[in-house]
């Protein structure tokens, strides 16, 4: 096992590594941008090392500032966490040549399954369901008109390297399409140094519904279950849940065993979430694997009682997964709310700025995962959630009413946070009834 770990991370994920660390007898050593300078989970941290000015540019996705600090610190591994350097196959490609061993799946396995285009070709060849569209990334306008012509309007442009919900452009009829190919390109090669498009059949009425899946290094997969991640605004998750509500259980074997299939397939190690749409008849369509542990992985900890984050250490540094597919179970409903300092009423506008007053909830069934507490201060550098709040009930009727409860519970000040919109999503009847997709959170702000 690994004796020293770095977390090239921030915020609430790099104290969720630091605990999982601390659990497992490894010392945890973080690195910290100038914004980030006297956070508290740092304290929490076996060490804490500088790595240069606020902008992410120059601390949190410098690969050479994060090495050094490795090599100074003198670690075994890294751990990424999400977004910044964890979906980098250069990174994890650099980590290896440094003999330091990435917290994550091989460069490899992570081009193999990361890439959207080559993804595809992977859950072809593994017998995954995929979106009609086209076979790989498109060149010429033609070609994409012709392909948009066979699966029909509307179609969807997508970055092959695109992420975080940027880079997509929706398509009603042949004219769009041609207008907004070159955009896409550039938009693409600006925002993630690849121009490189595809388009897919847009599934309008969609619910997403992502699989957790784990493998190690010695060729063994397991799921451990799904989660409905409908509830967007600008196809960014806003709540999760787990598992799916009202999904058929033998469409839920379906889909799960296809996801574990599918890294097995690309002798994937570590976690990773293959993520699907589903239409009203619940036929699956891949959209795509993300490589990483994900923001929402304590619903599927909270449903498996697995431990996700520690079980990924474990994998890294070779260990067999402990358990076979038939001892995952499912157990109970879990919900998990992003918290985030945004003003609902203006337009979602981040809010940072000091926290006089932090009083997160508590009780039964009840899972803060916050690097916040009172007098911290928000910085503006950085995505704005400053935790998830989660629980766990035995039913999806129960799980809701007790979210209910912990958001009248939950007090922040004097920062705009997203608490007041969860609460009254809480109260929606269509909501309640599990009546959900991907527009409806855009119908429901309209
Ligand atoms: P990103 O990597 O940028 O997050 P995804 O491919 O995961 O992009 O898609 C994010 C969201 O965009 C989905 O959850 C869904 O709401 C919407 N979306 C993507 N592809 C389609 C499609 N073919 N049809 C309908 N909606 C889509």
């Amino acid at each position: 096992m690994f004796s020293r770990i770095l977390i090239a991370n921030r915020g609430e994920i790099a104290l969720r590594v630091i605990r999982a660390c601390r659990e497992l007898g490894i010392e945890s050593v973080c690195v910290y941008s100038e914004a980030d300078r006297g956070a508290p989970y740092l304290e929490l941290a076996d060490e804490a090392i500088c790595i240069g000015p606020g902008p992410a540019r120059e601390s949190y996705l410098n690969i050479s500032r994060i090495i050094a600090a490795a090599e100074v610190a003198n670690v075994d591994a890294i751990h990424p966490g999400y977004g910044f350097l964890s979906e980098r196959a250069e990174f994890a490609a650099v980590c290896r040549d440094c003999k330091i061993e990435f917290i994550g799946p091989s460069p490899e396995a992570m081009a193999k399954l990361g890439d959207k285009v080559a993804c595809k070709r992977a859950a072809k060849e593994a017998g995954v369901p995929i979106f009609p569209g086209s076979e790989g990334a498109v060149e010429a306008e033609d070609e994409a008109v012709e392909i948009a012509a066979k699966i029909g309007y509307p179609v969807i442009i997508k970055a092959a390297a695109g992420g975080g919900g940027r880079g997509m452009r929706v398509c009603h009829n042949e004219a769009a399409l041609r207008s907004n190919l070159r955009n896409a390109s550039q938009e693409a090669q600006n925002a993630f140094g690849n121009g490189a498009v595809f388009i897919e059949k847009f599934l309008e009425h969609a619910r997403h519904i992502e699989v957790q899946v784990l493998g190690d290094k010695h060729g063994h997969a397991v799921h451990l279950f799904e989660r409905d991640c409908s509830m967007q605004r600008r196809h960014q998750k806003v709540i999760e849940e787990g598992p799916a509500p009202g999904l058929d259980h033998r469409k839920r074997d379906k889909v799960c065993d296809s996801a574990a299939r599918l890294i097995q397939h690309a002798e994937y190690s570590g976690a990773a979430t293959v993520e699907f749409l589903m239409d009203a008849q619940q036929n699956f369509y891949m959209l795509e694997v993300n490589t990483r542990v994900q923001v929402e992985h304590p619903v599927t900890e909270l449903i498996t009682g697995v431990d996700i984050v520690k079980e990924m250490i474990k994998v890294a540094a070779g260990q067999p997964l402990p358990f076979k597919q038939s001892d995952i179970r499912l157990n109970g409903h879990a919900i998990e709310c992003r918290i985030n300092a945004e003003d609902p009423d203006r337009n979602f506008m981040p809010s940072p700025g000091t926290i006089t007053r932090f009083e997160p909830p508590g009780g039964p069934g009840v899972r803060m995962d916050t690097h916040v507490v009172t007098g911290y201060t928000v910085p503006p550098n950085y995505d704005s959630m400053i935790g998830k709040l989660l629980v766990h009930a035995p039913t999806r009727a129960e799980a809701i009413e007790r979210m209910s409860r912990a958001l009248r519970e939950f007090r922040v000040e004097p920062i705009k946070t997203t608490i007041g919109l969860h609460r009254r999503l809480m109260e929606n009847s269509s909501f309640r009834e599990g009546g959900i997709d991907i527009h409806f959170l855009e119908r429901l702000l309209k």
